[in-house]
């Protein structure tokens, strides 16, 4: 595994920030959309509404994912039931063919070089790790899904503009907010299905 660039991942840092505080400049108005759990959730998360932060420095592109796992998975309480577990199975199965949810134009001959995927729901496989939770808690409880995508871009002068087709995947994805660093500067603004393209 080669090492990731220090300033990818510090700009990552600094815009996930930027978008925590976007989310705050909306609880006002979206309050409405969260009554009956808001009080019992463990971070800011809305369903429906995930984020996407994406830095382009030359060829090498990172894109971070945050989602309630409700949006990728239609639930969030750790998978037990065997049908759960499949279900769990295929969604890292479908995050990790990364070539699938994010098209860029042929010319910049881009290829996914590293997907990591972060998730409570991810994590029970071997069952140890989480003895200490209670079983009745979590069913209640929110869980986010993050996923880090790097990909390598060999043409990055071609490299204009990347399609975000996680709402074609993942129909529980109403809006992204997204946090860009491209070519030509920083840009925010919110992705939808009708509103998937980001250009640089
Ligand atoms: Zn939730």
């Amino acid at each position: 595994m080669r090492p990731t660039p220090f300033i990818i991942g510090s700009l990552l840092a600094v815009i996930s920030v930027a978008s925590a505080a976007h989310d705050h400049d909306h609880d006002d108005h979206e309050h409405e959309h969260e009554h009956g759990h808001e009080h019992e959730s463990l971070s800011a998360h809305e369903h429906g509404v995930g984020s996407l932060n994406l830095v382009v420095d030359g060829g090498e592109v990172a894109i971070e994912l945050v989602s309630p796992a409700n949006n990728l998975l239609g639930f969030e309480h750790l998978p037990a039931s065997n049908a759960d577990k499949a279900k769990v199975k295929a969604l890292q199965a479908q995050l990790n063919d990364a070539d699938s949810l994010f098209v860029f134009p042929a010319a910049a001959d881009c290829s996914v070089e590293e997907v990591e995927l972060s998730s409570p729901l991810f994590e029970t496989e071997d069952g140890h790790e989480h003895e200490h939770e209670h079983s009745d808690e979590s069913a209640e409880s929110h869980a986010d899904i993050q996923a880090h995508f790097h990909f390598n871009c060999t043409q990055e002068a071609a490299l204009d503009q990347i399609q975000v087709a996680l709402f074609s995947a993942f129909p529980g994805t109403e809006r992204l907010l997204l946090q860009a660093i491209g070519p030509k500067g920083q840009q925010g603004g919110e992705l939808t299905a009708t509103q998937n393209l980001i250009r640089f």
